[in-house]
């Protein structure tokens, strides 16, 4: 009797000694009174598609190349800043399928949906035994993973990933074989069943471009100006939200569209634009700005617009100008981000990977990594890609230009 209590006090202790300094996150079922909040329609993906870290409140994901074959998913515990494969099978070595944090191919994509309760991981085609695009479910401990989505053959998937918790909102492409142009189709995938449903087509001048309550943005650009619509996933109809010229940027977020609407040739003004209301207010005139092919809005985060610009009118590599800073979104505040990281022979500037709480995570350098790629044979073969090296660092620092980084500890995953 005695040694059973001893080994299970042992067990305790180990239990939590590996909560404490070295395991995945819990699985998000602990947490019942965000899983019965209703949750509006939340993008869970960049624009573009997924990228190859996402993060939830509690910790950042990324998938890294393994140098053996394949890559794993790392966690990043914000309480501990310490990174480790998102596996807790003691003697794993993470380099092959009885892995939770491995997969087989080097470069994917990872997001989680707006409950955080999955994660997800999509699959490049690169590897023997996937021909086709997959989105793989996990939970956010990686355990219990299967093929959620499975790509046809002519099918890719294309544009921003849309979540309210219970399903995923996405679109697949098909190029069309007689106008050679992509059709793109707009998909509803319960989390839960996989049940999957055609919501409506779209075109390649089209992207699913955002959301909120319960409508999805698409983007449409006609060639001289572009347009949001807002297709409602109540009455299934799209309407108008919002046209203007093509030279003009926008982002959406939340409730609002941000505009950076050019004034003259190195300025414009950023605008925004209620969707509940149709209000538009200006928040400042003077944002530097250089023609829409060399802005980027960056990001909207902390309650900032962060933006890029680079001023390329000398026509010389050697004198391009390069302004990395942030509009407040309430008072138009405009704030200089200056930390950079050096890249090759220049610098790059310091973006924000993701927002966890008190701090960001950004990326604060590159380093080229060893990886196992699949040839267009299908052989493998051994090269290296760049990555991120990622930090921790307060806002307030972020905000305020000071290069205090948080290095996050690696030592688990070092070798
Ligand atoms: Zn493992």
């Amino acid at each position: 009797m005695k040694r059973y209590q001893i080994a299970g006090v042992l067990c305790l202790l180990f239990s939590l000694l590996l909560c404490a300094c070295n395991a995945p996150p819990e699985p998000a079922a602990s947490e019942p009174e965000q899983a019965a909040a209703e949750i509006s329609l939340t993008p869970v993906t960049p624009f573009l598609g997924a990228d190859n870290a996402t993060a939830s409140k509690s910790g950042f994901y990324r998938l890294t190349p393994n140098p053996q074959k394949g890559s794993n998913i790392v966690y990043i515990d914000y309480a501990t800043k310490a990174a480790v494969y998102l596996c807790s099978r003691p003697e794993c070595r993470h380099n092959d399928e009885t892995c939770p944090s491995w997969f087989p191919f080097a470069v994917g994509g990872l997001f989680l949906d707006a409950k955080n309760e999955h994660l997800f991981c999509v699959g490049s085609a690169d590897t023997e035994q996937e021909q086709t695009e997959v989105i793989w479910k996990m939970g956010v401990n990686g355990e219990n993973r299967e093929k959620f989505y499975t790509c046809s053959p002519s099918e890719n998937l294309i544009d921003m990933v849309v979540s309210d918790g219970s399903s995923l909102y996405f679109a697949t492409g098909v190029v069309d074989k007689e106008t050679w142009k992509l059709k793109k189709t707009l998909k509803q995938v319960n989390i839960e069943s996989g049940e999957a449903v055609d919501l409506m087509t779209y075109q390649d001048t089209e992207w699913l471009f955002g959301a909120f309550d319960d409508e999805l943005l698409v983007l449409f650009f006609d060639g001289a100006s572009r347009r949001y619509d807002a297709y409602s996933l109540e009455t299934k109809t799209s309407r108008t939200v919002l046209t203007y010229d093509m030279n003009v940027l926008s982002r959406p977020s939340g409730d609002s569209i941000y505009l950076m609407q050019p004034l003259t040739d190195s300025t414009a003004e950023v605008l925004k634009f209620n969707i509940k209301t149709g209000e538009t207010v200006s928040l400042c005139k003077d944002a530097p700005y250089f023609g829409s092919d060399t802005t980027t809005i960056e990001d909207i985060v902390d309650g900032r617009i962060v933006i890029h610009a680079s001023d390329t009118r000398e026509n010389d590599p050697e004198k391009i100008k390069r302004y990395h800073y942030a509009v407040d979104c309430e008072t138009g505040e405009m704030t200089d981000l200056p930390l950079t990281y050096p890249m090759g022979e220049t610098t790059d500037f310091v973006q924000i990977a993701a927002d966890a709480g008190e701090f960001f995570v950004v990326n604060s350098g590159l380093e080229r990594v060893k990886a196992v790629l699949n040839g267009s044979d299908g052989a493998p073969y051994e090269t290296e890609i760049s990555t991120s090296v990622y930090s921790m660092i307060s806002k307030s620092d972020y905000w305020s230009g000071q290069p205090n980084y948080i290095e996050i500890d690696h030592s688990a995953i070092a070798g």
